[in-house]
């Protein structure tokens, strides 16, 4: 899986149909509570997932465990959900330290589109008849 195209000849034939799909872009920030932080994460440090793609500030770290928390939830997010589902809803993710006040605040920021055949080599299934 890829949203960057690595082969520039898979480009050069345009899809039998529209194979675009949209997800959105977040940012997962770190904010405060009333206790204390233990890992190595500040308030405001953050990171950003567009795609597959995660991105951190220049000479940001952001600790392994908490990193590992949050990455089941994030293609979630990344997806539409439905209003009344809690993944639409909730968006403070407690650190995994359970002495430590970090939380984890993920952001819908935009959407960007991207093209099924970019992305795998899995065929779409056929586009039924119109009956
Ligand atoms: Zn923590």
């Amino acid at each position: 899986m890829s949203e960057t195209n690595r082969d520039p000849a898979r480009h050069t034939t345009p899809p039998a149909r529209d194979d675009a799909f949209t997800l959105f872009d977040l940012r997962v920030e770190v904010i405060g509570t009333d206790r204390p932080m233990v890992c190595n994460h500040q308030v405001g440090d953050y990171f950003t997932l567009r795609g597959e793609n995660l991105a951190f500030p220049a000479g940001q770290t952001f600790p392994l465990y908490p990193l590992a928390a949050l990455l089941p939830l994030l293609p979630a997010k990344q997806r539409p959900t439905h209003p009344n589902d809690w993944m639409t809803t909730d968006a403070d993710i407690a650190c995994p330290d359970p002495h430590c006040g970090g939380r984890f605040r993920i952001t819908r920021t935009g959407t960007t589109t991207f093209r099924h055949a970019d992305v795998t080599l899995v065929p779409l299934p056929p586009t039924p008849e119109p009956s």
